[in-house]
């Protein structure tokens, strides 16, 4: 048997050898002794002369790399740019474009003025103020940065984590200088990643919020301020897909689902909650809204991207709650 996988892989192609490790495999060798020794060092010969494609456009890569993304791809990833509401991140029109070319000086005086009034919060946010400060993301949830994470998560391409963190550092780069400069308790910001179920987390391997946020650690220009704290926030249960529930219903499915182990570690600190996507925004409200009721003084949220849907900033009347009472009123006497 062992004569037979010796003289097939005799002829020193990488095919052959290759070839021969499957028989080897047929009669029971499996990865062990010389054929599977053989059969991966051609493995990486063939990788080094052949690079794969790129894993997100096809294109072939030109250089080897131990992430399977070529140029033109990681050029795309770019971060926001626009209007965003300042409390949760979402995308707003502005209502006051100024054509400054175009434009003659008095007209822009006259606009920039009124755009001081504009409000700077989409209509969620001006609703209801959310469990967190802010959310800040570094790109769009679409194209080639939705595929980068889907490389890491799904596909189980660890390395995209190190670009993935460069994005949330600078995220976390910018965030920081709205950010207080600490507690009595504690200067140091508590950076918690939303955790994962643990039956989730033994089927995918790893956290891809944890790893994001330890590459991204490793970068800040202070990382002193910071304070990795795992195991705090706990994921008790899984909560299913969120895809096509109200806001009400995604609420009612996240309720219960995180705790916090040890309150002592955030009390009266600073939070920073990290995760790689910000969809609807239910599962970090419900994580801020666990971490203050546990006695976080702030909690903020940064993500590597965030899903937009554009919100229009409409100006509401100083006294839109007044108007919607009074409404709700006339409605029930109304019967
Ligand atoms: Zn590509
Ligand atoms: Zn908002």
């Amino acid at each position: 048997m062992l004569e037979a996988v010796f003289s097939s892989s005799s002829n020193s192609t990488g095919f052959r050898i290759r070839a021969a490790q499957g028989r080897a495999a047929d009669h029971g060798l499996s990865d062990h002794g010389f054929a599977g020794w053989a059969g991966r060092v051609a493995a990486t010969l063939f990788f080094t002369l052949f690079p794969a494609d790129c894993r997100i456009c096809g294109s072939p890569l030109i250089r080897v790399s131990r992430l399977p993304v070529c140029e033109t791809c990681l050029i795309a990833l770019r971060p926001l740019k626009g209007s965003y509401c300042t409390v949760c991140g979402e995308a707003l029109h502005v209502p006051a474009y100024i054509d400054y070319e175009e434009t003659d000086r008095r007209e822009v005086d006259r606009l920039e003025a009124n755009r001081s009034d504009v409000e700077t919060r989409c209509l969620l946010c001006q609703r209801a103020d959310p469990p967190f400060e802010r959310a800040v993301a570094y790109g769009s949830y679409d194209g080639e940065l939705r595929d980068l994470i889907h490389l890491l998560k799904f596909q189980q391409v660890r390395p995209a984590s190190a670009i993935l963190g460069h994005m949330l550092a600078e995220t976390i780069a910018n965030l920081e200088q709205a950010m207080p400069v600490g507690t009595l308790f504690s200067s140091k910001i508590a950076v918690v990643p939303v955790p994962l179920h643990a039956r989730k987390q033994a089927q995918r391997g790893f956290n891809q919020a944890e790893m994001i946020a330890r590459e991204a650690l490793k970068e800040l220009s202070r990382p002193k301020r910071f304070d990795l704290c795992m195991g705090i926030l706990l994921r008790r249960r899984e909560t299913g897909s969120q895809i096509g529930l109200t806001r009400h219903q995604r609420r009612e499915n996240m309720r219960g689902a995180f705790a916090v182990s040890d309150p002592t570690r955030i009390l009266n600190r600073n939070v920073l909650l990290i995760d790689d996507v910000y969809t609807t925004g239910t599962t970090a409200s419900e994580c801020a809204r666990v971490l203050r009721r546990a006695g976080a003084a702030t909690v903020w949220v940064a993500t590597v991207a965030r899903t937009l849907k554009i919100s229009d900033a409409i100006i509401l009347p100083e006294n839109f709650s007044e108007q919607v009472s009074e409404d709700r009123q006339r409605l029930a006497a109304h019967g």
